[in-house]
């Protein structure tokens, strides 16, 4: 079966994980943990990064640092893998759910303007209420879909116009330009197995601010002052492994290359999709370049049964293709959240085909990939 998306891993991350076991250094400090913090917030742009865990474990602190906690919403698109919603739940706050934008996919700026406008009011001390429900809005919580860029302009305009803080789920952007000058709070990245580069399994949380990142590192390293054991909040033990940043850094250095193979992917199944009338490539991003994470078809015809017939007759054919997100309201344990009418998000996720996309796919699986789509599309 050709997978989705798996790591792409050999010698350089064998070598620096010989060098963890070497010089014993396997857990929560080390060498390659500094260093792919340094990395990263070269890469971004800022002053520092924290790397952690996992991406779940970035976004819950990042959104514990900015004051979400029991009782309160943080606005997020409905569209998104469902660890984003999770990590809002963690901090005891409930997610707001919104439909995305029908050309990118990504969190609909106009809706969120008319939401904010239209369903909240300002409380005594200028915090944000939503009216229906008397709960505090406490941050908006953009994805980059697919690795796909956002207007972070735009959404910093509505957000500084209500005072909340923007924390964007870059799960999956790492390497996008448009995060560069982002005017937000934190961005938050994944480095699991199936993301552009991995870690094994890990994220990191990048801020311009030195002051939320000085508190990140305290939320994430259980609150710890000093050297003994004193400590002055209740806090997370989220600190990312020398063995994972090892393999991190390695990934890092062949970060351009594994770039450039997903854009070549991308670039390889939207001529495809150009060729049938019913299918359309992944958006490419209207405020710059998508990073790719994820590329193959968009099915633009009404059928529901025959976009499953196509993932059955992938999967007889060797290669891997199931369902995208099933979107977070669908879900069983969100099914009760505030949500805005879904259109767009339920027209949408049924009829995206990720197609395999790993950094190391070749060439002639990818042409297998291809001829096994032809001989779907081509009699319909
Ligand atoms: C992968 C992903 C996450 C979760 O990251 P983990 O490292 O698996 O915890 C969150 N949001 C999005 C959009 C993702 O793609």
């Amino acid at each position: 079966m050709i997978p989705t998306a798996i790591p792409n891993v050999g010698e350089l991350e064998e070598r620096n994980l010989r060098q963890c076991i070497s010089s014993t250094m396997v857990s929560t400090v080390g060498p390659f943990v500094t260093e792919f913090e340094e990395r990263l917030a070269a890469i971004s742009g800022t002053p520092g990064a924290v790397s952690t865990s996992a991406g779940t474990c970035a976004l819950h602190a990042a959104l514990t640092e900015v004051g979400a906690g029991h009782g309160d919403l943080v606005i997020l698109p409905s569209f998104t893998f469902i660890a984003s919603a999770n990590a809002i739940s963690h901090t005891g706050a409930r997610p707001w759910l919104l439909d995305c934008s029908g050309e990118d996919w990504t969190l609909d700026l106009d809706l969120l303007a008319a939401c904010l406008a239209r369903e909240t009011r300002r409380g005594p001390d200028g915090e944000v209420v939503h009216v229906r429900s008397g709960r505090r809005v406490r941050a908006i919580m953009p994805v980059m879909t697919m690795g796909l860029p956002l207007d972070f302009v735009a959404l910093a305009r509505i957000a500084d116009e209500y005072g909340l803080p923007v924390v964007v789920d870059a799960a999956a952007a790492i390497g996008s330009a448009a995060l560069h000058d982002a005017p937000v709070a934190a961005i938050c990245f994944s480095f699991n197995g199936n993301k552009t580069i991995t870690c094994g399994g890990g994220g990191a949380i990048v801020s311009r601010s030195p002051e939320r990142l000085a508190a990140l590192r305290h939320l994430t390293t259980t609150g710890r002052k000093g050297l003994n054991y004193d400590h002055d909040i209740v806090a997370f033990n989220y600190r990312m492994t020398n063995v994972c940043a090892a393999i991190g850094v390695a990934q890092l250095e062949r970060l351009d290359g594994f770039l450039e193979a997903k854009a070549r992917i991308a670039a390889r199944y939207a001529g495809f999709a150009a060729r049938h009338p019913v299918l359309d490539p992944f958006p490419g991003g209207s405020g710059g370049e998508s990073v790719h994470w994820f590329s193959g078809f968009y099915y633009r015809g009404e059928d529901r049964g025959t976009a499953d017939a196509f993932r059955t007759h992938m999967r007889e054919a060797g290669i891997d293709l199931r369902e995208f997100w099933k979107p977070v309201h669908m879900q069983v344990p969100y099914a009760g959240c505030h949500h805005t009418p879904m259109p767009v998000t339920e027209d949408l996720w049924w009829r995206v085909f990720p197609l395999p996309c790993s950094t190391h796919l070749s060439e002639a699986d990818q042409t297998r990939v291809i001829d096994a789509a032809e001989m779907f599309w081509s009699v319909r």
